[in-house]
């Protein structure tokens, strides 16, 4: 684990100093990982939110002019048969925070679950929630869930989010009691962001005991009262993402697709820097131009483009950690990689 000192230096590594740190957040994934990438294939099941934040086009004041969708549970599983017709074990499930989806995802778990006969990891990812709903996501059969709480500056959280970062931390609480693997996430060069605030994000994802964390820059999308603010600095996101796998290296570390968006090959410079997760997009055409999570021009990740990319980096796909009988709740993730090799094959 590394100190506040530490964390900070390696923040503002630049040059050598930043190679260095790329090579031993590479060294520390391997030994714990091996070389291998975690897929995952996503479905984005509605684009309704009740929440506004300032940074995003799906933000509530938005809705009206957004041409809304939800995914009926036969839309989610012909997306989640693709899914594993691509050999994919990981089903994400992830949409704006509205109770309206929730009927069609609590049919669709069950289901998903039947079609893969119980040898899927069904993560969500659909925000606050009651502590009853997530028991209920549970117990048909949700394994994983992310939250990330963008922020823990609770005054920028604030302003932001314009919702308390308490409520986020107790869902999130409420998560890891239930025995979900839970993942956060932090957005770096927020605007009115300091750098210790991103230290003590990087250190909330210890404290919290979370099982996975990613870190996005800030992308200033369209539509948004934040559009006109610089965009995120990729080397300062790269820079804390592989200070996370060094401060807690069992972490599972998504290279996202904003750091492809923000600086073209920055999700290959993301596994460079020591991430370990991808996320191909499932979603159909019609509705993921709906889906305007960074607005209409956002970068879709593709699974030739995955398989490209995870090659290219000398590293190679495998399955979900969180299905083997030795992951049960509080033991090491680690415990859960056997060989290093993906349970199923990847259709290229
Ligand atoms: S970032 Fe998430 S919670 Fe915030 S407005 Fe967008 S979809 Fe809603």
């Amino acid at each position: 684990m590394l100190n506040r000192s530490e964390i900070r230096t390696y923040l503002t590594a630049r040059g050598p100093a930043q190679e260095e740190l790329f090579a031993e957040a590479r060294r520390v994934r391997e030994e714990h990982f091996g070389p291998t990438v975690i897929l995952r294939g996503v479905i984005e099941v509605s684009n309704v939110c009740r929440v506004n934040c300032d940074y995003c086009p799906m933000r509530r004041d938005n809705t009206r002019e957004n041409d809304r969708y939800f995914m009926s549970s036969d839309d989610i599983l012909e997306r989640a048969r693709e899914i594993r017709a691509a050999g994919i074990d990981i089903i994400l499930l992830q949409g704006g925070e509205t109770p309206r989806n929730l009927s069609a995802i609590e049919d669709a778990i069950p289901r998903i679950r039947a079609l893969y006969d119980g040898r899927v990891e069904i993560l969500l990812n659909l925000g606050n929630m009651r502590r009853e709903q997530y028991e209920r996501l549970r117990a048909l059969g949700a394994t994983s869930y992310i939250l990330k709480h963008e922020t823990s500056d609770v005054r920028l959280f604030e302003a932001m989010r314009h919702e308390s970062l308490d409520d986020r931390l107790r869902c999130m609480r409420d998560l890891l009691d239930l025995g979900y693997r839970v993942g956060t996430g932090l957005i770096s060069s927020l605007p009115g962001q300091t750098l210790d605030s991103i230290v003590d994000d990087i250190e909330l994802a210890e404290t919290m005991g979370v099982h996975m964390c990613s870190v996005s820059p800030f992308v200033p999308a369209p539509n948004t009262p934040l559009q006109l603010s610089p965009i995120g600095d990729n080397e300062l996101a790269l820079n804390a993402l592989a200070t996370l796998r060094l401060h807690r290296p069992q972490l599972l570390v998504p290279s996202v697709s904003a750091l492809e968006k923000t600086s073209s090959g920055g999700q290959s410079r993301g596994l460079a820097a020591g991430a370990n997760v991808m996320t191909v997009n499932f979603t159909g055409d019609t509705d993921r131009q709906r889906y305007l999570i960074y607005g209409k021009d956002r970068f879709v990740v593709k699974k030739q483009y995955v398989d490209g990319l995870v090659r290219a980096s000398g590293l190679r796909l495998r399955g979900s950690v969180f299905l083997s009988p030795e992951t049960e709740p509080g033991a090491p993730i680690s415990a859960g990689i056997t060989d290093g090799r993906s349970r199923l094959r990847y259709a290229s």
